[in-house]
């Protein structure tokens, strides 16, 4: 069952307009906010264990 992110209503699997019925909050937006900061925080947590593993590695550059 889908949720209104910012009023918690119940909304019907059917119902896929954009906007709550019971509060009229956009959920387009607000889904894509969520998903985009979810994403945002993957790629920065996996940027960091690159760097942290590329860290570890004996550097090579100076002799190519
Ligand atoms: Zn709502």
């Amino acid at each position: 069952m889908r949720k209104c992110p910012k009023c918690a209503a119940r909304l019907s699997p059917l119902y896929f307009g954009a906007a709550c019925r019971h509060c009229g909050a956009d959920l387009l937006y607000y889904h894509f906010d969520e998903r985009l900061e979810q994403d945002a925080q993957k790629a920065a947590a996996q940027e960091e264990k690159v760097q942290r593993l590329l860290r570890r590695l004996p550097l090579r550059r100076n002799k190519q």
